[in-house]
């Protein structure tokens, strides 16, 4: 595995925590599972061969990574039951852009959203 995918994956374990302490302090612990078990998203890599492909864009390419299901990950963010599992979904959708854009460029990792 490449440095740059480990760090692609602690960015996903970490980027929640600082979200979690600054948006729900009294229960930041709780919020930051939550946001933590929203990776389960990418289960949806299971559905390809092979299920890992470091240079492989997960955006516009697996089923839960889509422009028209990531536009119901933001709406969940508006529900306020479904707030955190929206936030942590949106938050791994634009880690998992931001890495597409380091490899490919920031007009080929929008280019995907269509
Ligand atoms: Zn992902």
């Amino acid at each position: 595995m490449s440095l740059a995918a480990v760090l692609h994956l602690m960015l996903h374990v970490l980027v929640p925590g600082p979200v979690a302490w600054i948006f729900f302090r009294t229960r930041w612990r709780r919020a930051w599972i939550i946001l933590l078990a929203t990776m389960l998203v990418d289960l949806d890599h299971l559905l390809t061969t092979p299920i890992y492909d470091p240079d492989r864009c997960s955006i516009g390419f697996h089923p839960l990574h889509t422009l028209p299901v990531i536009a119901v990950y933001i709406f969940l963010t508006l529900l306020p039951r479904t707030r955190l599992i929206g936030l942590g979904l949106v938050l791994h959708m634009l880690l998992d852009f931001s890495d597409c854009a380091v490899q490919r460029g920031f007009a080929d990792a929008l280019s995907r959203l269509h």
